[in-house]
């Protein structure tokens, strides 16, 4: 296995021990739209924030 968040090779957990350490204190989080572990602050990984802010833009005008 592989850490999704930096690529590290795992060997019992779906993280890295860092990562895991930073998920932990919260300070990655995994995105509710694409599921993609991000250092954002926010719920939404960069891509999905921009989308959904441009969505969001458009339905406005
Ligand atoms: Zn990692
Ligand atoms: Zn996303």
């Amino acid at each position: 296995m592989h850490c999704p968040v930096c690529g590290k090779s795992t060997k019992f957990y779906p993280l890295c021990e860092k990562c895991h350490d930073l998920k932990d204190a919260g300070r990655i989080t995994r995105c509710i739209i694409c599921g993609k572990w991000n250092d954002a602050d926010g719920e939404l990984c960069t891509d999905c924030y921009e989308r959904h802010k441009d969505k969001k833009m458009t339905e406005h005008r």
